[in-house]
């Protein structure tokens, strides 16, 4: 079975993204673990979750995907920047422990001048300061398009993120068609050859995910707009062939295309359609 879901609002509670899911027959989500502007966590609401745990219980869904605000940035030039994005991790984390066995995805950050090194040391350091032998969520790096100082351009900067954290099997990637593309990997044309240059570099044991969008700009624009499903650069067939190419077919899928619940509903309706198991 294709494991596919969209981004979803979380205002309304855990128990309601999952009927929303369902409702457009995901089988699993994606939601901002807070307000994309920062600012604190809501406290979890205990009754929400065991109702919503329940739910995924009986309807057999694939790992979640948290989220953290594009504002986190762990290499931030600022100190007190670099702290507010750790207190942030740490704070989504504990929350994160309400629903054991999930995964948190955040952006790596931007050096914004420092160098690339700089930035990847900051990252690496809040990443083992952050994480615990205990925890029981996946956290993964998203690649990225490379706009401004972006880190996470090529996966030998993913790589060194990763190599110099200590609890590394907490650590995964999530890979993002349209960051990918834009930053210069021809997933339409060889897409054989950027999972083997992505098996080489950082091993494709770490691929846990993958954020499903179309492109709005051409191959090594390193812009990062995303397009509806088939409607953009990558375009249908290649769409087609990375949600059925071995190497991807069993990971979850979350769209992040720019939707209404009835437009996410209509894709994965289609994706599903043209899925080979
Ligand atoms: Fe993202
Ligand atoms: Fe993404
Ligand atoms: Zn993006």
């Amino acid at each position: 079975m294709l494991n596919i879901g969209c981004h979803l609002s979380k205002s309304k509670g855990y128990y309601h993204m999952g009927k929303e899911a369902l409702s457009i027959n995901a089988n699993t989500f994606q939601f901002f673990s807070r307000n994309p502007r920062g600012g604190n966590a809501k406290k979890m609401d205990e009754n929400d979750v065991a109702r919503y745990l329940e739910l995924v219980k009986v309807h057999d869904f694939a790992k979640i995907l948290a989220h953290a605000p594009y504002t986190m940035n762990a290499c931030s030039k600022d100190p007190g920047l670099r702290e507010f994005a750790r207190n942030m991790m740490v704070d989504d984390l504990k929350n994160m422990e309400y629903l054991p066995g999930n995964m948190y995805n955040f952006h790596p950050g931007s050096h914004v001048g420092q160098g690339q090194e700089a930035g990847i040391e900051f990252i690496s350091e809040m990443l083992n300061q952050v994480l615990v032998p205990e925890q029981n969520t996946m956290v993964l790096l998203e690649t990225m398009a490379g706009k401004g100082t972006e880190i996470g351009r090529n996966f030998e900067e993913i790589k060194s993120v990763l190599d110099n954290v200590e609890l590394s099997e907490k650590m995964g990637v999530c890979m993002d068609t349209c960051h990918v593309h834009d930053a210069g990997y021809d997933i339409v044309n060889d897409l054989d050859g950027v999972l083997d240059e992505f098996d080489t570099v950082i091993g494709l044991d770490k691929l846990q995910a993958v954020h499903l969008n179309d492109t709005l700009n051409d191959l090594a624009s390193h812009k990062d707009r995303h397009a509806g499903i088939g409607k953009g650069v990558i375009g249908f067939d290649a769409i087609v062939g990375i949600i059925n190419h071995p190497l991807l077919s069993k990971l979850p899928f979350y769209l992040e295309t720019p939707n209404g619940l009835e437009g996410y509903e209509e894709e994965i309706r289609l994706l599903r359609s043209v899925y080979k198991e």
